[in-house]
């Protein structure tokens, strides 16, 4: 290596003597980083495949051979041998409520767990590493560990935890479960109203509340009693984040819209800033403005206006507005066009009334505002794109991209209107990855028509629609890796269904692969500086273990990231690239 290296060198610098001495002015300055001897897919039509890549500040100034790249090797260049890794442009993850998924990286997370004892122990074993903590705060507990009710109870929490206050969110963010301490703390008793849209689960004798509460009745408990996040905690949770997203080599985040106040990208954006000036941002942000029926008012309009024009470079952005349109399939809450199959009195219902929707749609596709509207129920898909159709008709604007949000079920004539209109399909493929949750619950609600077309991929892009793939973080993990396996195999882990569930919708690796780069970034509006390995682009890019291209699709997860490079800079190396690296000084990497 060290030879052919100083080979090269001599042979350069001869070059460039010659070169300088006809034509001074010509003469290439090299570059700051080079990657060399690497597999790199580009996710360029043009030019797919290349051995190396040069790096000048934050861009890539050459993608070629070995050769063209090694012209730009200067003395002070550093020189990062890939080792014939694959190379990939970093990946976006276009739907992602990122301070909350910050939060759960510092409290206890049960999703793992199988049983109700292991929860305990888990809930325990954490609220003793933490004793000064005033509240046991987490997430992550799924509803078949209580059937068959599939609601929890304070009484299991209180067997372990009597004297401090826990609060742990279910895995889909619709159900909360306290223990009798919290409930206390938050003033909820036998007496307590609901509110409109939740509900305190209640002991059919005695009117007491349980433990477990619904819906916007966890803002009781979250809002009331919940000390508020302190800005070193928020500071601290959004650095836990940015490590955890350029470990699994994610560079870029659509930000979904804060799920609770605290935690609002937008509300947190100061926080965010304060990280970048210090150098500590390493994942770029595309962040919404999140806004809540019963209408757009014009304070709203100014807010997301002042956004846009103070927010709007390489890593924070805003300027896109994130919509609700229903709820989810599972809790009969998406909006569907005929009732729901285990239940035909319930049919889901719009959380906006379509025209005052309408109008807000309206408004900002005049004023250039990128739309991200959460639609999963087929009443719902066929609402936001009528409303996109008209708002385009009216404005006379073309080119927004406004999305939608999940899409998890749709009527055959709505799948070519993504194509048509230019809407976008934002969706996120562990969603459907096929366990009991899917199969069992979603499917039965969803009825065998309509789950014929869940996560309907293949056919959306085939008639001409962009998919832009994320994860829903911290509903599932924001590793994209589960989220390409499931895209190419739509299998459980353990290969289940043996030939994938609606095997039609499975996507190709390198479809699945420009829905979390390319497409992504086209997503977002920035397709003509990332999202691709190409001249002029920022250099933001990552080195895999494994080639992709390679290995049985069952074995994509467990792949690891060895390498992710943002702007040029290295955020992340793995344990394993760390040793061989050392081992390679005074090699090729001088
Ligand atoms: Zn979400």
């Amino acid at each position: 290596m060290r030879l052919r290296a100083t080979c090269y060198w001599i042979f350069l610098t001869s070059v460039l003597s010659v070169l300088s001495l006809t034509a001074s002015a010509e003469k290439p300055h090299s570059a700051d980083v080079i990657i060399t001897n690497a597999r790199i897919y580009t996710v360029n039509v043009k030019q797919p495949w290349a051995e190396a890549i040069a790096i000048e500040g934050e861009k890539i100034v050459t993608v070629g051979s070995q050769k063209d790249v090694e012209l730009l090797r200067g003395p002070t260049t550093k020189v990062i041998n890939a080792k014939g890794h694959l190379l990939l442009p970093g990946f976006t993850d276009c739907h992602i409520h990122f301070l909350d998924g910050s939060f759960s990286l510092l409290r206890v997370n049960v999703a793992e767990a199988k049983t109700l004892p292991q929860i305990q122990k888990m809930v325990k074993e954490f609220a003793a590493a933490h004793p000064d903590a005033p509240w046991i705060l987490g997430r992550g507990w799924s509803y078949p560990i209580f059937a068959p009710s599939g609601l929890p109870d304070k009484k299991y929490l209180d067997e372990i935890i009597p004297d401090r206050p826990v609060y742990l969110e279910g895995f889909d963010g619709h159900t909360w479960w306290a223990n009798s301490k919290a409930l206390q703390a938050a003033g909820i008793t036998r007496k307590t109203p609901d509110p409109a849209n939740g509900r305190f689960v209640r002991d059919p004798v005695t009117g007491e509340p349980t433990g477990a509460i619904q819906e916007e009745a966890a803002d009781a408990v979250m809002h009331r009693a919940i000390p508020v996040p302190t800005r070193e905690e928020r500071l601290e949770a959004f650095r836990a984040g940015l490590r955890e997203a350029n470990r699994v080599g994610l560079v870029r985040i659509h930000s979904a819209g804060g799920v609770s106040i605290s935690s609002s990208d937008l509300q947190n954006v100061e926080l965010l800033e304060e990280l970048g000036t210090q150098g500590e941002l390493t994942v770029r942000m595309y962040l919404a403005y999140r806004l809540d029926p019963p209408s757009v008012t014009q304070k709203q309009l100014d807010e997301i206006d002042a956004a846009r024009r103070r927010y709007h470079d390489d890593w924070i952005a805003a300027g896109a507005v994130k919509f609700f349109m229903d709820g989810v399939i599972e809790g009969h809450t998406a909006a569907m066009l005929a009732p729901y199959s285990d239940d035909p009195k319930q049919i889901g219902s719009l959380f906006w009334d379509p025209a005052q929707y309408q109008q807000a749609v309206t408004e900002l596709d005049k004023r250039g505002i990128q739309i991200f509207t959460h639609a999963i129920g087929d009443k719902a898909v066929r609402t936001v794109l009528d409303s996109y159709e008209r708002a385009a008709k009216v404005n006379h604007t073309s080119d927004a991209r406004h999305r939608i949000e999940h899409i998890e079920t749709i009527t055959p004539q709505d799948i070519p209107r993504f194509g048509k209109l230019g809407v976008i399909a934002s969706m996120q493929p562990l969603h459907a990855y096929p366990d009991d949750d899917t199969l069992k619950i979603w499917a039965r609600n969803a009825g065998p028509e309509r789950a014929s077309r869940g996560w309907a991929w293949h056919s959306i892009e085939q008639n001409g629609g962009v998919l832009a793939f994320g994860s829903d973080w911290p509903v599932v993990t924001l590793n994209p890796w589960s989220g390409v396996q499931n895209a190419v195999t739509r299998q459980t882990t353990d290969g289940n269904p043996p030939d994938g569930w609606l095997p039609q919708e499975r996507i190709s690796l390198a479809e699945a692969i420009r829905a979390y780069t390319l497409d992504a970034a086209f997503a977002g509006h920035r397709e003509k500086t990332e999202g691709s390995l190409e001249p002029g682009k920022l250099a933001d890019l990552i080195v895999l273990s494994q080639d992709l291209f390679k290995i049985e699709p069952s074995e994509i997860v467990k792949m690891e990231v060895m390498l992710t490079m943002v702007g040029g800079k290295v955020v992340y190396e793995s344990p394993a690239w760390k040793s061989v690296a050392s081992a390679a000084v005074g090699g090729s990497t001088e």
